[in-house]
């Protein structure tokens, strides 16, 4: 895998335009050997286009957990007919599915934190983990004012968890920014963006928002608002390799 300087590249492209990260880092890589996070939000979908742009050939991939929205679906099917390409599809194990479901019934993760952990485990984490095992670099949508949980993140990062590196380019945009770019470029984004969502996940764990209320406050809504993420951003990260 090729050394990066992390530091040094966190300095150099703090100022500069996320397509200069996004076109450094396919380059640096090579195109099969990085790939983009779609979970077809907002910023997956500018990333999506920027990086399509950049290569058509780029791949980006989307777990599919067999709860999201039928908007989301639907939304998977608009882009790819936009951009005239296919997401790479991830599932959970059935054996996982089968076994959590059987024995605890189809809405189990309502019922202890522990076990809504173990539902994104086996529906996200594990898929994701056989992606990632075929990159050295993902490019994630990623923002600081998201979350408490992401304050400290840079433009590149090393993925200790999953021993590859991972790039957030638009880490430093705003949400306004984000919706500038959608429709600047008349991006395609899922419609229940405009009924007061504003993160969006599997439709069980997802709900919308008032005005003024944290953006990832409808996701989980019902646990601790300091630790709640689904797993797939814990790996550990560093900006020093
Ligand atoms: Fe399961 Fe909810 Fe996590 Fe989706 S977000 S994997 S339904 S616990």
């Amino acid at each position: 895998m090729q050394e990066l300087n992390l530091k040094a590249l966190n300095t150099e492209f703090i100022n500069k335009e996320p397509e200069e990260a996004i076109r450094f880092i396919v380059e640096k890589l090579g195109v099969s050997n990085v790939a983009l996070a779609s979970s077809l939000s907002i910023e997956d979908q500018v990333l999506t286009d920027m990086l399509l742009k950049i290569n058509p050939k780029a791949r980006i991939f989307v777990i599919d957990t067999g709860r999201h929205f039928q908007k989301t679906y639907d939304l998977m099917d608009e882009t790819m007919l936009r951009y005239k390409f296919n997401f790479e599809v991830y599932a959970p194990e059935s054996a996982d599915i089968e076994e959590y479901v059987s024995k605890l019934g189809p809405n189990f993760f309502y019922e202890s934190v522990e076990l809504r952990k173990k539902c994104c485990e086996i529906r996200k984490v594990k898929p994701l983990k056989r992606v990632l095992s075929t990159v050295d670099g993902w490019i994630c949508g990623l923002r600081r004012e998201q979350s408490p949980t992401r304050q400290d993140m840079e433009i590149f990062e090393w993925d200790e968890g999953n021993s590859i590196y991972k790039i957030n380019p638009i880490i430093f945009w705003s949400e306004e920014k984000v919706w500038e770019y959608i429709k600047a470029h008349n991006l395609p984004y899922n419609s229940l963006y405009d009924k007061g969502f504003r993160s969006i996940g599997c439709q069980p764990c997802t709900r919308a928002i008032q005005p003024g209320e944290n953006v990832r406050s409808g996701r989980w809504w019902w646990e601790d608002p300091d630790k709640k993420e689904c797993g797939l951003h814990l790996g550990g990260h560093s900006s020093v390799k």
